[in-house]
Order: structure tokens, then sequence, then C-alpha cells
């Protein structure tokens, strides 16, 4: 069995996962990174098959069916789901892989494959994230009130986690996971040479 490394960065709506893994891999290639399936429209400038694989919900729940995602789940009203086979194809061949996926699917990603590293991207504080939606624009005050809600639950969750980290500046953020990433394929790395 190769023993590739798998990555699950998760943490609450609106924390900057997106926009930190984007910074990490701009300059950063090695981990492979997994592209999300999801029924969301595609937004301006986004590719199909490059920010994810649009689908159509009838389409996604065939995938699922056929037990195609390693992880699903429905995110603020669309399906977001992790290939199977790409994730495990990886993996086989030895090499890391990075997911950036919610906190519903870091739990199912826990239950099978427990060996994975857990890394949680914390606000610097409720309020911040709050002026974070904000600035994206795309919440109604109502969708906030959720969001922020989920997020002080989510929030309880931080100790599942092996790794945490304080997204309060986005550079710092990413020497950060950049850090924990050398850190465990160095660890795997002596593994290797001991077998
Ligand atoms: P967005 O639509 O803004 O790109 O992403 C919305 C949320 O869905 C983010 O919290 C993102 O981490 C999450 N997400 C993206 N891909 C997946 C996935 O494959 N599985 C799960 N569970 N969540 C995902």
């Amino acid at each position: 069995m190769a023993d590739g490394i798998l990555f699950v960065l998760s943490g609450p709506s609106g924390v900057g996962k997106g926009t930190v893994l984007d910074k990490l891999l701009e300059d950063y290639h090695d981990v492979k990174y997994s592209i999300s399936a999801t029924t969301r429209a595609p937004r301006a400038g986004e590719v199909d098959g490059e920010d994810y694989f649009f689908k159509t919900t009838e389409q996604f729940q065939k995938i699922e069916a056929e037990n195609g995602f390693i992880e699903s789940a429905l995110v603020h009203n669309n399906y977001y789901g992790t290939p199977k086979e790409y994730v495990d194809q990886t993996l086989a061949k030895g090499e890391d892989i990075i997911l950036e996926i919610d906190i519903q699917g870091a739990r199912q990603v826990r239950k099978a494959y427990p060996d994975a590293i857990y890394i949680f991207l914390v606000p610097p504080s409720l309020e911040e994230l709050g002026n974070r939606l904000d600035r994206r624009g795309s919440e109604t005050p109502e969708s906030k009130k959720i969001r922020l809600g989920n997020a002080q639950l989510e929030l309880k969750e931080v100790h599942k986690y092996d790794y945490e980290i304080l997204n309060d500046e986005l550079e710092r953020t990413v020497k950060r996971l950049k850090e924990i990433i050398s850190k465990e394929k160095e660890a795997r790395n002596k593994r290797r040479k001991q077998n």
C-alpha cells in the first residue's frame, strides 16, 4: 500500500478556505488538489473542470448513487462532493492530495480516512467572519445570521482536528499551511526510509 497523505482543509463558511488554498497552490506544487463536483451554478470566470466539475442535480445524484464520492454535503442549498476515484488513485501512487471542504464533509471523510491530516481554519472572531460575509456581498441579513450561527457550532469541533490555523493574515496563514504540509511529508518520508 503506497502512503500518499490526504490533507483536509476545513472551517466555517466565509473563513477564507478557498482563498488560502488558491494562494498556496499558486507556487506550491508538491500536493495535488482535488476538484470538487457541485450543483451550484458557475460564477463569472469559473471554469468547469478547473474550479469545480459543474453538475446538474440529476448528474450529481447519479454519481452519489454509484458511490463516486468520498463525501458529499448540502452546503447553502447546493450539493458538493469530492470525487473518489482521483483521490484514491493519487494516494495509491504515493502522492499527496488536499481537499477544501466544509465541516460536514470533513466529518464524513474522517470515518473513511482516519489517517488523513485534518486542518481547521479559524476566523479571528465571529465579528470578523460577519464582516467578511458582508464584504462578499452574497448574504441577506437572514442568511448571514444562519451562517454565523452555524459557524459558532462548527468552531466547537476544532478539537477534532490535527491542526488549527488562525486566518488573520493571508500570507501568514499560507506560510503556516505550507509548514504543516512539509512537516507531515518529512515525517512520512522518514517512515518510508525505515520500512
Ligand atoms: P463555494 O460555492 O463558495 O465555492 O463553496 C461553498 C462551500 O462549499 C465552502 O465552504 C467550500 O469549502 C465547500 N465545498 C467545496 N467543495 C466541497 C466538497 O467537495 N465537499 C464539501 N463537503 N464541501 C465543499
